[in-house]
């Protein structure tokens, strides 16, 4: 069982590798942090802001399961076309 524990944004104060799509997380980027607990053990996972964004659009249940570090970085802003300004 999967249960997000608290999502922050934060500002990269060293290097991170984003969870979602390996790409690196650079100093002074903004990531969110989210403290996630998997059966008996707790994860600290870094992620870029639209890498979260599009994986909880993939599975709204947040119960699924992804290769870590191997997933496409959608393109920030991909969702401006669904909801124009
Ligand atoms: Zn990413």
């Amino acid at each position: 069982m999967i249960r997000t524990i608290h999502c922050t944004p934060c500002n990269a104060r060293k290097p991170y590798q984003c969870l979602w799509c390996g790409e690196p997380i650079e100093r002074g980027e903004l990531y969110v942090r989210a403290l996630v607990k998997v059966d008996d053990s707790v994860q600290d996972q870094k992620w870029h802001s639209e890498c979260l964004e599009h994986s909880v659009l993939i599975d709204i249940s947040g119960e699924f399961t992804f290769d870590a570090y191997s997933n496409t970085r959608p393109v920030k802003d991909a969702l401006a076309w669904v909801y124009p300004e």
